[in-house]
Formats: structure tokens, sequence, C-alpha cells
């Protein structure tokens, strides 16, 4: 499944920065919590090491991932769950609206899971009429404004406390104004616990999932997913086929990357282990391809597929902290996203393999030590072999292969730039179709050009 998309990146990456205040704000929130990381990671020497043994466990995996998977499942029976497998957004929400129409239910709790909403699960229940309510605090904010999360870690980074004080007043009746976040927390956890105890069913997200056990771990830092399979009887669980790892000694090497690298935290705060259902009550698994395999027989972008989903990608990307987590309209933004997105649908998503600077900060950061700024790289070429560049830049590629694949025609232009530019009128230089002088100058223009300024260093060294 496409999300809609209506515009392209740096239309709405312009958007963003149009408000100057907010994306200064967004900026140097998201570095705040990428320096968390830094400082968290510096306290353990062998961060390295964890690093490389996380890529080579996720490497192993994805080599037999079907493998593992028929061991998950089998496992997973055996503890008395029943699993489920989707090729599609489509079956995976036709397989949870079955499970919530066998128990007749009407209420959903759901703890913070891209899954579903890559999936788009919430307006297709919601359209069955089924009521969900996200219960992870930033989640619930963004579905309280009707809008998609903005972060995979922090739904609702974009929202600044103000804007959230007027929204509880419109939807919880806190007063006018209010933007205490204390009272504000409280108000929310009021409203969310009668959630939980109205709710029929309950759904998570999955973070990793054990072949050897059959078992699974859902992380959150509000506790949030532990009260929504606790209290109603029946727990889904919505996974993609990446999720796996082979064994649960490999689990404490992830655990450890991934509260690090998301929040800067030791651990994340409530790590909840799954073993089949609780008494009296039912575990439903749903496993999720929507394309993964055939990321998997990629060459170029396997590697994508070992994503832990920490964030730690986006915190530290400049494109990202300046343009916003909306700007890239799908699910997972920011470098990792704009790799997984052409991947599906390589058209619609052409853009964001452009939304980088190369500048290689995600590949230092991430913590499965995926090679995000070189498929990033290799994504721009699939992106021009395809065909799906603008025609401007297809144009402009061809006119630039030219000039400089011609020493004369290199020489002239060199020479026309050096002594045109400087005398051109300005609206000639700077308009619509030079993107690149939005939001910059030309440097003043050298008199002579490098091959002048060299022929006659050699006459001078030659004379001395
Ligand atoms: S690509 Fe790496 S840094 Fe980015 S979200 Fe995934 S695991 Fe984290």
């Amino acid at each position: 499944m496409t999300d809609t998309i209506v515009r392209d990146h740096p239309d709405n990456a312009a958007d963003f920065v149009a408000n100057d205040a907010r994306a200064h704000w967004h900026d140097q929130s998201l570095w705040f919590v990428r320096s968390k990381r830094d400082k968290m990671a510096a306290t353990l020497p062998e961060w390295e090491q964890l690093r490389q043994k996380a890529s080579e466990i996720k490497l192993h995996t994805m080599s037999r991932l079907g493998d593992y998977l028929e061991e998950f499942e089998r496992n997973a029976i055996k503890l008395g769950a029943k699993v489920y497998w989707a090729r599609t957004p489509a079956e995976h929400n036709e397989i949870v609206l079955g499970i919530i129409q066998q128990h007749q239910a009407k209420k959903v709790v759901k703890s913070k899971s891209m899954l579903t909403e890559e999936c788009h699960l919430n307006p297709y229940l919601e359209r069955h009429g089924i009521a969900v309510t996200d219960t992870d605090l930033g989640e619930w904010i963004v579905q309280l404004r009707d809008e998609p999360p903005s972060h995979i870690v922090m739904p609702a980074i974009h929202i600044k406390k103000e804007e959230i004080g007027e929204l509880f007043h419109e939807h919880l009746g806190t007063e006018k104004g209010a933007t205490d976040p204390p009272y504000l927390v409280t108000a929310a956890r009021k409203k969310l616990r009668e959630q939980f105890l109205g709710a029929d069913i309950g759904i998570t997200g999955v973070n990793f999932a054990i072949a050897e056990t059959g078992g699974f771990v859902v992380c959150t830092n509000e506790g949030n997913a532990d009260l929504g399979v606790s209290l109603p009887k029946v727990h889904i669980a919505c996974m993609g086929i990446e999720k796996l790892i082979p064994r649960l000694a490999d689990l404490s090497i992830f655990l450890r990357l991934l509260g690090r690298s998301a929040t800067g935290q030791p651990i994340t705060t409530y790590s909840s282990h799954f073993h089949g259902p609780m008494a009296g009550g039912e575990m439903h698994i749903v496993l999720v391809d929507n394309g993964r395999s055939d990321i998997l027989g990629s060459p170029e972008f396997r590697r994508s597929l070992n994503c832990i989903r920490c964030g730690a990608c986006m915190n530290t990307c400049p494109v990202y902290r300046r343009s916003g987590g909306h700007s890239y309209q799908t699910t997972v933004p920011g470098p990792i996203g704009s790799i997984l997105a052409p991947s599906r649908d390589a058209a619609t998503y052409s853009t964001l393999p452009f939304a980088c600077s190369l500048c290689g900060s995600c590949s230092d950061v991430c913590p499965v030590k995926i090679d995000l700024h070189t498929q990033l790289l290799t994504w721009r070429k699939e992106i021009a072999v395809r065909k799906l560049l603008p025609w401007t830049k297809r144009m402009g590629m061809a006119l630039a292969g030219r000039v400089l694949g011609t020493p004369w025609l290199y020489r002239t232009a060199g020479w026309l730039g050096r002594k045109m530019l400087p005398i051109l009128p300005r609206f000639l230089v700077y308009n619509g179709l030079n993107p690149w002088g939005k939001q910059r100058e030309l440097p003043p223009m050298p008199r002579q050009s490098f091959r002048e300024l060299y022929a006659k260093q050699r006459k001078r060294t030659l004379n001395d």
C-alpha cells in the first residue's frame, strides 16, 4: 500500500522551513537527543563491538529468514499463540479485523506500532465500526490531531506543548492556555485509563521476535503495551517479518543498543516479554511482508532490513532535522525511510534519496551498522537509470556531461561564467530555473581560470 503523495519532499520541506522558529526548535530538539545518544554510547567501552555483533546477527538472520520464520511460527504455536501470514497491508488489516469481529469486540487499545501505521490499520478499523485508541502518549496526540506520526520513536516531536495544551483543552476539557507538562500528562493519563479499562482487545507491535523460543519483546517507555494486553483477554501482535532474531541470547545485545541509540537511555523503561497467551486468554501474531521479501532479494538494499527502528539516523540527519518527518510522507521517514520507501514504489518516492547531504552521519550512528548513505547514493543512481528524474534535472545533467567531457566547451563555459555572471541582471541568475540559488549566493568570480594560473606559475618556476 502506498501512502497518498501529493507533493515532493522539497516542496514539503520548503513549507516546514518557512516557519523559521519551528524549524530551528525542531532541529535543536533532535540534536539534543542525538547528543544524549553520544554520551550514553560513550559510557560503554564495548559499544563498537556491540554494533558489529548486532550487524552480524542481523545479516545472518536475513540470510536464513525463511527458516527462522518457520522456527518462530512452530515455537509460537507450541506456546499457544495463533500465527497468521499477511503478504500485503490489506491482508493484515483483514486478519486483524477478522479476529476482532470473532470476539464481537468494539473497542481496541493499541501501543505504538509503525507496522500498523504502515498498513493504515486505524482508519480501516474505524471504517468497520471499531474504536481504536493509540495509547502511547505521542501517538495519541497525533491521533487526536488526525495526522500521522512524524518520527518513529517520538511521534509528536514536531508539536509544541502550547499546541498540546490547546488540543487537550478541545478534547479533554483541560484549562485553556495550560502548558504545564505534568498537568497535561495527568489529564491524558486519566482519559487513557478509561480506554484501557473499557477495551475488548489489545494490539501491540513487536520489537524483537525470537525464533528459538517463539516469544517476542515489546519495548515502551510508558508501560502502555503491558497495560493494554493485561486487561483485555485478547492480544494481537503485529510484526514485520524482519523483526526476527535467532536466539534468546542475542536479545541483550539489541536491547543495550536500542535504548541508547533511540533516546540516550541505558535501556527502554519497559522491555516486556510475551511467551504465549495469558491464562484464559488468546494471543494472535500477524507476520507481515508488504514488500520486505522483495527488498531481501535485492543485493544493494537488503541490508536495510537490519533496521531495529531506533530513530537515531533521523535524530542526526541534517535534512530530517530541518525538514520534519511529515515532509517525507511515508511512515518511516529520514534516511532509512528514504531507502525503504523507494524500494516499494520508486516513482512515488523518487525525491527521497535526494533528501540527503551524503554526510554519512546516519551510517555512523546506526546501531546495526547499515550503510545508509551508500544505499541512498545507490538509490540516486537507480532513480536516474529508471528515468525517474524530472526532465529539468535530466537536461541539466546531460548538458553538464557534454560540457565536462569536451575541453573546449568547458574552457568556453568557464570564460563565459567569469566574464558574464557578474554583470548579468540579478533576475537572470536567481530565478525559478536555479533552485540552487534560492538560499545561496554565488561567490565572487575569479579573474583567471585555474589553467591560466597554473600556466603562469609554471612559467615563473621555469624562469627561476
Ligand atoms: S537505520 Fe539504523 S539508525 Fe536508522 S532507525 Fe534503523 S537501526 Fe536506527
